[in-house]
Parts: structure tokens; C-alpha cells; sequence
């Protein structure tokens, strides 16, 4: 990671003028989204707008992790696949649809399910992880992981028209474990593009702002969003001091 360039180009200070005008952004957070490596797992309805995203934000390393190929079912809301990727990993078609909206940043794929058994593996070395997943053996094994780490976790979920959404820094906030104890089935489930667009579009808020070091996070917060009625709500969580996976972290 200390190879990185991190110094911003004359390219980099046009290319981000517009977000690094932002209080509390300027070069230094700039420099700071640039040194950054995160993890996006799931590159399909989440993964697309928040890797798409994080990309143009110039963050300089994106790790993608996908193991599936593109199906035609994937279309209504997997905007980085196209008809002509049908058949395609998915990780390879997003690599060459990301490394075209900005060719200065590093993407890296594997062509993994994540699992107890690599999820170490795989966040290591970065500095945030978010949530683009579509079932909860692998968010959990992300989420033992991210704590196990101490790496902040950037959870998102949508089913149909409804989404939610919560930023798990491990030891302060509530994890998902804390939240969620009997997860809903894998199955097929209904989804609208657009909602897996608003849900992933506050994660790579939310990730952006923590690698900058801006705002305030959804921590201990849980937001959700129906799409039906069109309504934004907000609960405060809080961490089970018995959490299987948190609860023997410390404040
Ligand atoms: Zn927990």
C-alpha cells in the first residue's frame, strides 16, 4: 500500500474540483480517498452504484469480490452489466465498464464466495468494507471478519421496494450480528433498480465521508428507506453486550 502515489496530479485537482469545494473535503481528503483502499463485495444491484461511485470519487484502490457470472435477470438494476456481458464473470465486466470511468485508479477483483473460511483474507489490507451482498452467510462471515480486523463495515440491503441501511464501526457501534439474529432465507427475491441505487448511493456516501473524515455516519443508527410509500425512518440500534460476534470487543 505505501507504493501508492498519493500525491493529487494536475489531472486529480480538475477531475475532483466540484467534491473537493466541499467543507471539510479539500485536498487533504482528496489525498485521503487517493491512499485508500476499499473493499466493495458484491459487484451486481449494490455493488454497481457503489463501485461506480467510489470510483469517479478517485478512490485509489477498489477491491471487487464476485463469484457469479451476468444473467439476463441481472439487467434491471446491474447497470455496469450489459446485454453483451451475458455470460461474462461479473467481475470482469465490471473491471473494464470501472476501469473506463476512471482509468487513474487501481481495481482489483476476485472471483471468490466469501466465506469464514477467506473472509480474513480478503479484507486484508484495506480500509473500509461495504455491504453490496445479496445474503447473510457472507455478510456474516464479512461481518466476524470487519471486527475480527477492526475495519468499518458499511452495511446495505434491499428487497423489493424497501431498503435499509447502517455504518458499523467494530467496538463503537452495534454490528450486524447485534441487529440481525435469524437472518431471512436465500432466495429469489423482488428488487427495483432504482432502490438497490438509493441504498448504495448512501453506503458510498457513508464510506466516502469516513475515509475523509467528515459528517456524521449512521452509527447505531439504522436507516430505512420504503420505497412504496416513500418514506425515510431512522432507529437507534445499540450493541448486545452477549453478541456472538462483538461482544467481547471493547469500547
Ligand atoms: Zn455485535
Amino acid at each position: 500500500m505505501s507504493s501508492k502515489p498519493t500525491e493529487l496530479t494536475e489531472y486529480d485537482l480538475v477531475r475532483y474540483d466540484r467534491q473537493i469545494r466541499i467543507d471539510g473535503f479539500g485536498l487533504v481528503g482528496q489525498r485521503r480517498l487517493k491512499r485508500a483502499t476499499i473493499l466493495v463485495a458484491g459487484a451486481g444491484g449494490l455493488g454497481f452504484p457503489i463501485s461506480v461511485y467510489l470510483t469517479a470519487a478517485g478512490v485509489g484502490t477498489i477491491r471487487i469480490i464476485d463469484p457469479d457470472i451476468v444473467e439476463l435477470d441481472n439487467l434491471n438494476r446491474q447497470l455496469l452489466h450489459w446485454d453483451r456481458d451475458i455470460g461474462r464473470k461479473k467481475i470482469e465486466s465490471a473491471r473494464e465498464k470501472l476501469s473506463q470511468i476512471n482509468p487513474t485508479i487501481n481495481i482489483e477483483v476476485y472471483d471468490e464466495k466469501i466465506t469464514d473460511e477467506n473472509a480474513l483474507t480478503l479484507v486484508d489490507g484495506v480500509d473500509a468494507v461495504v455491504d453490496a451482498l445479496d445474503n447473510y452467510e457472507a455478510r456474516f462471515a464479512l461481518n466476524r471478519a470487519c471486527i475480527e480486523k477492526r475495519i468499518p463495515f458499511f452495511h446495505g440491503a434491499v428487497h423489493g421496494l424497501m431498503g435499509q441501511a447502517t455504518t458499523i464501526i467494530p467496538g463503537e457501534t452495534a454490528c450486524l450480528r447485534c441487529i440481525i439474529s435469524a437472518p431471512p432465507k436465500r432466495n429469489i427475491f423482488p428488487i427495483l433498480g432504482p432502490v438497490a441505487g438509493t441504498i448504495g448511493s448512501i453506503q458510498a456516501t457513508e464510506a466516502i465521508k469516513y475515509l475523509v473524515g467528515v459528517g456524521n455516519l449512521l452509527k447505531n443508527k439504522l436507516l430505512f428507506y420504503d420505497g412504496f410509500y416513500m418514506d425515510f425512518s431512522i432507529i437507534e440500534i445499540k450493541r448486545n453486550p452477549k453478541c456472538p460476534d462483538c461482544g467481547r470487543l471493547n469500547v
